[in-house]
């Protein structure tokens, strides 16, 4: 699912009708100041990540002048939320709440609904899970009939809201449910969606994710990667996704998993896995010898032979790795021989550039004579420290990292020799 920050979502419930506070975002606490004096009241500063639960770890802080904005934005930026550094910060008007409700539409993808689920409950501002059943109103929304002003009037009453401030949350209701539509959401939620003193109705968060499978749909969105992605995609992800992008025959997964810095220190393998378990053990099995991988590719689910070239040669391009190693730790039911070829293909043009380099190829599963044959021919004479194993190990990943971890001990040695 393609995520997207708190103001990108904010953006598009101003395109769709749904009042949002004002304000703007930011990259520093001067920004933040001159922000906050252009709003000229008190002002909430709001750590922009893809994750939830800022209110309780600090990263939603209330400021009364443009000089706490400064200062609140100082501690929030650089912060780390679940994880994820503080890159950007939204300056936004601070609201005096009278209220909080909490409306949002997900797909639930159960057999007996397959559709989106409409739901709303006047005690937002919470987790929703931590809400009782009874608090909830929910409808699923028949995606050929569609929704009716009367449905979300019906739904935001059922839970005994009444008078001027119905008829607001029933229509910023209304607009969600469309919004979520148009934009191909999976996620698009509301909470708090809040009730001010002066009873205006406004959407104080927002929680949005776009479906991979729709975002061919949305170039404006600018999402560079329709793949649960929890980085700023590098030039090395964006080159891999690409490989996806122009061939939907089989999958290849490729993501760089160290910054090259580090690699070019040395104990970095060019990782390529095929299946995510199989690509697990194999992992873990490089870790066990005290190696990192410096990329995860997993080419799975019978790829060409040219997708399987594009990402070797990708893997090869990283200065500084230590070896290239194929954990096929699965008989794959995939035809391996195309797995041989564009292997060959690419070591075949890489490795002159890098003599002696370890290569470990572990590979099994339909059409593993051939395969085994296609890269035992297609590899031979080539000035490397080459082993290629099938069947006979194909769990055997004790055995498999400590062949790797020799040969690439071997070719440490004679690097540093010469
Ligand atoms: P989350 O914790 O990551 O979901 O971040 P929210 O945007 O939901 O903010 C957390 C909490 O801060 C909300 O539940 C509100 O109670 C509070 N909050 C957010 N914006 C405002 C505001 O403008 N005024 C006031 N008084 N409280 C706010
Ligand atoms: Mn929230």
């Amino acid at each position: 699912m393609a995520k997207f920050y708190e103001y990108q979502g904010k953006d598009i419930f101003k395109k769709s009708g749904i009042p949002v506070p004002e304000g703007e975002v930011v990259k520093s606490p001067g920004e933040a100041k001159k922000a906050a004096e252009k709003l000229g009241r008190p002002v909430v500063v709001k750590a922009q990540v893809w994750a939830g639960g800022r209110g309780k770890s600090g990263a939603v802080k209330f400021a009364d002048t443009p000089d706490e904005a400064e200062k609140a934005t100082g501690e929030i930026l650089g912060m780390e939320v679940k994880g994820l550094e503080v890159k950007q910060v939204l300056i936004e008007e601070k609201l005096d709440i009278a209220q909080e409700f909490y409306a949002g539409v997900i797909i639930n993808s159960a057999q007996d609904v397959r559709g989106p689920v409409l739901m709303f409950s006047p005690e937002g501002g919470v987790d929703i899970e931590s809400v009782p059943e009874d608090k909830i109103a929910m409808m699923n929304v028949d995606v050929i009939k569609g929704l009716m002003p009367y449905d979300t009037l019906n739904m935001v009453s059922s839970m005994g809201v009444k008078g001027k401030v119905l008829r607001q949350i029933a229509d910023v209701v209304f607009k969600l449910f469309n919004a979520f539509q148009i934009n191909d959401c999976r996620t698009l939620e509301i909470n708090p969606l809040i009730l001010t003193e002066d009873s205006r109705v406004i959407a104080a968060d927002c929680r949005m994710a776009v479906d991979d499978q729709a975002l061919f749909r949305h170039p404006e969105m600018g999402i560079k990667i329709g793949r649960e992605f929890l980085k700023e995609p590098t030039d090395f992800d964006l080159t891999g996704w690409s490989f996806e992008e122009t061939d939907f025959r089989g999958t290849s997964y490729v993501a760089q998993m160290a910054p090259p810095e580090e690699v070019r220190k040395g104990g970095y393998v060019g990782y390529h896995g095929i299946g995510g378990g199989a690509a697990m053990l194999g992992m873990d099995a490089m870790n066990k010898v005290g190696l990192k991988v410096a990329d995860y590719a997993d080419t799975s689910g019978n790829p060409t032979a040219s997708k399987v070239y594009r990402v070797v040669k990708l893997i090869m391009s990283q200065p500084g790795i230590e070896a290239y190693f194929l954990a096929g730790f699965m008989m794959a039911n995939q035809e391996q021989w195309h797995h041989a070829h564009g292997i060959v293909k690419a070591l075949r043009e890489e490795l002159p550039k890098r003599p002696g380099f370890p290569v470990v190829i572990l590979l099994c599963g339909n059409k593993e004579k051939e395969s085994q044959e296609i890269v035992k021919e297609g590899l031979a004479g080539i000035d490397a420290r080459i082993e290629i194993y099938d069947r006979e190990h194909v769990y055997d990943a004790k055995f498999i990292g400590g062949r790797v971890k020799a040969l690439v001990d071997e070719y440490r040695k004679e690097r540093s020799a010469s």
